[in-house]
């Protein structure tokens, strides 16, 4: 018979499994609409700004094409970890698709987004992966979204979407929309 213990652990594993996703170890997107639920509530509580950003790999058909899909996982669960490491404590990075991440900001405008964004990017643009004695490097573009009062879980995603088509139609590699700022994180 199976002890409490190791239900126990049984279960926290399964709970693990149904929360991340296998590849990234990031949170999948079900946990990240649990999170943005509970973030939402917590707007509506304190008066707190909250943003998202949505950021989608560059070309990244061509990666696989180039260099196989192995490679593709790979760079995928590096830049998983360049996209943490990059972050707050506070912040949840989430694996939303195929190659698309959703970053949810509590306690952070537009304006602060911006420079967070910035970071990332400029981050991945810097990160090489090396796969099969070769070196990968790609670009991410990013969209921004700040929650307003109105607006449900669903409006304040797809802002995010257009702002990221608008990223990638002005040219990819950049963050949308811009922001003239001076605030330092
Ligand atoms: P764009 O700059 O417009 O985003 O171009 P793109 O090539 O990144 O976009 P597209 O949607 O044409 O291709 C996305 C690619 O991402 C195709 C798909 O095979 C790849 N992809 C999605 N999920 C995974 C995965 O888990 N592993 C690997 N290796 N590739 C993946
Ligand atoms: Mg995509
Ligand atoms: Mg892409």
């Amino acid at each position: 018979m199976i002890s409490f213990k190791s239900a126990l652990e049984l279960g926290n594993k399964y709970q693990q499994l149904a929360l991340s996703d296998p590849l990234t170890k990031l949170a999948n997107r079900r946990n990240a609409l649990t999170i943005l639920q509970h973030e939402k509530s917590r707007v509506s509580r304190n008066n707190e700004p909250l943003s998202i950003l949505l950021c989608d790999l560059d070309h990244f058909k061509m990666v696989n094409d180039k260099y196989g899909h192995n490679c593709g996982d790979m760079v995928l669960t590096e830049l998983a970890q360049v996209f943490t490491q990059s972050v707050r404590q506070q912040d949840c990075v989430a694996r939303w698709g195929g190659e698309e991440f959703l970053f949810i900001l509590p306690q952070t405008s537009a304006e602060q987004a911006f420079v967070i964004a910035e970071k990332v990017r400029i981050n991945v643009q810097h990160h090489c992966v090396y796969c099969h004695e070769q070196e990968i490097s790609l670009t991410i573009s990013i969209g921004i979204s700040q929650l307003t009062a109105e607006q449900n879980i669903d409006d304040f995603i797809n802002i995010a979407d257009k702002s990221l088509y608008q990223a990638k139609t002005n040219g990819r590699n950049q963050v949308y929309p811009q922001q003239t700022t001076s605030i330092d994180l």
